[in-house]
C-alpha cells in the first residue's frame, strides 16, 4: 500500500504537491455503432475534486466506469497515478488485463453511485467490513475497529448495528461513502449521490463529500448540484454528446460560460 492509504488523516498540505492522478487521453467508447465517448481528454490532479455535469446520456457514467473499468474502452488511455487502467500495453495495442489485476486496480478507486446498493441482509457494519475482510483479508477486530471509525466520520456512529432498511436514503448513502473508505482508495468517483435523495438529505450527504475533499481525497463527482461545484470543485466539466464542451474553474464556467450548450444547460440547473 502507497502512502496515500491514509489519505483521510493526510493533511492537506500534501495536496499541494499537485501530481496528475488520472489521465484521460483520447478515450471513446462505442455501444455497438452508438459512439458513446468522442475522444474525452481529462486530467485530475491529486487532491482534486473535478466535477462532472452534463444532461443526461452525455456520457457522464460511462466516462465513470470507464475509469474503474466497470466498461472497455473503444480507443485512448486512461491513467491512474501513471499506471494504465484496464489493459497493458504491447506492440501500441491495448490487451485486457486479467481480472485479478482489473480487481487490484478496482481496490483503489471507491465509486458511490445514485443507488446505495448496501447489502440489505447485513448490518452497517457488517457491509463496511466485508470488502477489507473478504477481499483484503484484514482481521475482523481491526477492520470493525475503522469502520467504525469511518462511520463516526460520516455522523452515524450510532447506526453499526442497524439495516440498511431501517436508514434513510441519506444515511445509507453515507454509509456507502464509508464503505468505499474502508478499502482506502487513492480516489473516489461519485455518479450523481444525491439525486435519488428526498431534498432534505441532500446537504448532510454534500457535507460528508466536502469533508472528504478538504481531507485531500481526490474525487471525480457527477452531479447537478452547482452550488457543491462552485463551492468544493476544484475544476468542472461540462459534457454534452460524449465531448468535453468546456472546462476550467467552477466559478468562471458557471459565471461565464464560453459555450452556448453549456449556457443553455447551466440555466436549467441553476
Ligand atoms: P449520462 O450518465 O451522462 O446520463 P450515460 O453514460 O449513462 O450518460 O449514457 C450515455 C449513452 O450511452 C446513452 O445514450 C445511453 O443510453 C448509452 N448507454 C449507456 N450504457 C449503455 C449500455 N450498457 N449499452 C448500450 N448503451 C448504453
Ligand atoms: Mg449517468
Amino acid at each position: 500500500m502507497s502512502a496515500s492509504a491514509h489519505s483521510l488523516s493526510r493533511p492537506a498540505s500534501d495536496a499541494s504537491v499537485k501530481n496528475d492522478l488520472v489521465k484521460i487521453v483520447g478515450v471513446h467508447k462505442y455501444f455497438g455503432d452508438h459512439h458513446v465517448l468522442n475522444g474525452i481528454d481529462m486530467t485530475v490532479k491529486q487532491g482534486e475534486v473535478a466535477v462532472l455535469i452534463g444532461p443526461s446520456g452525455s456520457g457522464k457514467s460511462t466516462l465513470l466506469r470507464c475509469i474503474n473499468h466497470l466498461e472497455t474502452i473503444s480507443a485512448g488511455r486512461i491513467r491512474v497515478n501513471d499506471e494504465l487502467i484496464g489493459y497493458k500495453e504491447k506492440d501500441g495495442k491495448l490487451h485486457e488485463l486479467h481480472l485479478k489485476d482489473i480487481a487490484r486496480q478496482r481496490r483503489n478507486i471507491g465509486m458511490v453511485f445514485q443507488r446505495f446498493n448496501l447489502f440489505g441482509h447485513k448490518t452497517v457494519l457488517e457491509n463496511i467490513i466485508e470488502a477489507p475482510v473478504q477481499v483484503k483479508g484484514q482481521d475482523r477486530v481491526p477492520a470493525k475497529r475503522r469502520a467504525q471509525e469511518l462511520l463516526d466520520r460520516v455522523g452515524l456512529a450510532h447506526r453499526a448495528s442497524y439495516y440498511p432498511a431501517q436508514l434513510s436514503g441519506g444515511q445509507q448513502q453515507r454509509v456507502a461513502i464509508a464503505r468505499a473508505l474502508a478499502m482506502d482508495p487513492e480516489l473516489m468517483l461519485f455518479d450523481e449521490p444525491t439525486s435519488a435523495l428526498d431534498p432534505e438529505l441532500v446537504g448532510d450527504v454534500l457535507d460528508v463529500m466536502k469533508d472528504l475533499a478538504k481531507s485531500g481525497m481526490t474525487m471525480i463527482v457527477v452531479t447537478h448540484e452547482i452550488g457543491f461545484a462552485r463551492e468544493v470543485g476544484d475544476t468542472l466539466t461540462f459534457m454534452d454528446g460524449g465531448v468535453v464542451i468546456e472546462s476550467g474553474n467552477p466559478r468562471e464556467v458557471i459565471a461565464t460560460p464560453q459555450h452556448e450548450r453549456t449556457k443553455g444547460f447551466l440555466s436549467k440547473v441553476l
